[in-house]
């Protein structure tokens, strides 16, 4: 079960229970602002995750995942490729 579009594992995210945030694929928008761009991408592609778009990793997802400050660094591109192997 996918947990987001971009591969962030909302399960595991402090910011859950402070905000009320059912997580990404449940919301219509995010907690911290009006669209995630990622989030609007994946789903007007009809993508469940960015890892089955043909374009993954595209420089928007980079961009999110080595972030200085919100980045984790890759890890969320890693657990779309992770999600994209359980398809097969
Ligand atoms: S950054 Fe965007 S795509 Fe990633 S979990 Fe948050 S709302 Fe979803
Ligand atoms: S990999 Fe990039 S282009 Fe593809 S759905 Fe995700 S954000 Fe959009």
């Amino acid at each position: 079960m996918i947990e987001s579009r971009c591969g962030l594992l909302c399960s595991a995210c402090p910011y859950r229970e402070q905000t009320g945030c059912t997580g990404c694929v449940s919301i219509q928008k995010p907690f911290w602002g009006e669209r995630c761009p990622v989030k609007s991408c994946a789903e007007d592609k009809k993508y469940a995750h960015c890892g089955q778009c043909e374009a993954f990793p595209c420089r928007l997802l980079n961009q999110f995942a080595y972030d200085e400050t919100q980045g984790d660094g890759g890890m969320r591109i890693e657990q779309c490729r992770h999600w994209k192997g359980l398809e097969k």
